[in-house]
């Protein structure tokens, strides 16, 4: 008999209402909450992460002036001082742009930097980016442009790249919608030929018009789990106003298109000015919107893209460099992974000069450095945990040997 009027009584530990008056009441150990005060809870502790996020940026925005996150970059990445220049003070407008008040009333708004990198494949375009969202400590995301299709098509829906964001973001929509995307490839969903009448590629134009509603700055509603295998999940929608998105792609013989340009206004300038030396060994450097969008990007899609630069192709002297002295490089990791097993690994100068030399060979610019150590050191890495050797010096001939038994040595044939 007590028993059942004392779970009549049942209240709401925290706002005193009744069982009967509440929609749904929660038991703890030691109380209840009900339905109403779950929800101003809810509110409140939302509230207070966004206040602590803008908290954030502000201070970030004190820390990180772009000289600041240039020497950043410089301890992750070799060289591409113009990249990482432009990026610096991209990122850093971009801060500015999230701390921008509602209510300035001076009409003004500060709009996206959105950014494209041109460079050749393996000259640090994803490096840089995921470098910046490293420091920047926002969620991060790389997505291929190659394998997004217009809806409907076999393949990725451009908002999957979105769900990876979220992914990346553990969930966390509001840290989403302020994440850094990278979109590799970019020049691969160009429009081919410039006859576009005759040789409109609609994929790809279908996919760049896609990625322009990302860019712009909409409401798009993303499945969280991605893909189309889950038709049942709830879609989030995700503001994409703030999400900074950097692409990045090889452009392929877009040099010829530079050269043309630039011999065109050349031949213009020299008549006033005499002639204008033009580094015809990397005319990437020269690179604006215009060659871009005669490459075969739409220009609504170059108009969202408004930051272009260039990485520089990298020579034996950079490649050595991003072997030693990046804060992770690989020679470091070899040495730490070494370490673990209480072995002092030496390398002589002349394997550094011949992974190098390999490595220009194969032209697998810095992303074949990996590999060629990879095959070099495979061998005491699997002997020398079980002996008691404690010191590993490579020389060049050890080097050579290893190198030329590996199946990587075939690359220089395929
Ligand atoms: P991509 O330009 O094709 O995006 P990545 O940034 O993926 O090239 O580079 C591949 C790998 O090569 C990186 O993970 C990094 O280890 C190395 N790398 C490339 N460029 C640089 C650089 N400038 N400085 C340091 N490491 C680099």
């Amino acid at each position: 008999m007590k028993a059942t009027k004392e779970k009549d009584h049942i209240k709401c530990s925290f706002c005193g209402r009744d069982k009967q008056d509440t929609a749904v009441l929660i038991a703890g150990i030691n109380g209840h909450i009900c339905d109403r005060c779950i929800a101003q809870a809810y509110q409140i502790v939302n509230e207070e992460f966004a206040s602590k996020q803008d908290k954030n940026i502000h201070q970030s925005l004190n820390l990180l002036k772009p000289i600041e996150i240039k020497t950043f970059l410089d301890e992750y990445v070799i060289g591409q001082d113009q990249a990482k220049k432009v990026l610096s003070v991209a990122v850093y407008n971009h801060f500015k742009r999230l701390v921008q008040k509602k209510s300035d009333n001076d009409d003004i708004e500060v709009e996206k930097s959105n950014i494209i990198l041109v460079g050749r494949t393996g000259t640090g375009k994803t490096l840089l980016a995921r470098t910046i969202a490293k420091m920047l400590n926002v969620p991060f995301c790389i997505a291929d442009a190659t394998v997004l299709t217009e809806s409907g098509y076999v393949g990725e829906d451009v908002e999957s790249i979105l769900s990876r964001l979220l992914q990346a973001a553990d969930y966390d929509q509001a840290a989403a919608e302020k994440g850094i995307v990278f979109i590799d490839e970019v020049d691969k969903i160009a429009r081919k030929g410039d006859n576009a009448s005759i040789t409109r590629d609609v994929s790809g134009e279908g996919v760049q018009q896609g990625l322009l509603k990302l860019l712009e700055g909409s409401i798009v509603n993303v499945p969280p789990q991605g893909g189309r295998k889950h038709p049942e999940q709830k879609m989030v929608a995700i503001d994409t106003k703030n999400i900074l998105f950097v692409c990045g792609g090889a452009f392929d013989g877009i040099e010829k298109i530079i050269a043309k340009r630039m011999k065109k206004q050349t031949i213009g300038y020299a008549s006033h000015n005499g002639r204008e030396e033009i580094d015809e060994d990397n005319l990437l450097q020269y690179i604006s919107a215009q060659d871009i969008k005669q490459f075969g990007l739409i220009p609504e899609l170059i108009g969202r893209l408004p930051v272009v630069t260039h990485l520089d192709p990298l020579d034996a002297d950079a490649l050595k460099r991003i072997l030693t002295e990046p804060k992770n490089a690989l020679v470091k990791q070899y040495k730490k992974l070494f370490k673990m097993d209480d072995i002092e690994l030496e390398i002589e100068e002349g394997v550094l000069d011949f992974i190098v030399e390999k490595a220009i060979e194969f032209s697998l610019g810095a992303r074949g450095l990996r590999s060629i150590c990879e095959a070099i050191l495979i061998d005491a890495m699997f002997e020398l945990p079980s002996t008691d050797d404690k010191h590993m010096v490579v020389t060049r001939e050890y080097a050579e040997e290893k190198l030329t038994n590996s199946t990587i040595s075939k690359l220089k044939a395929a």
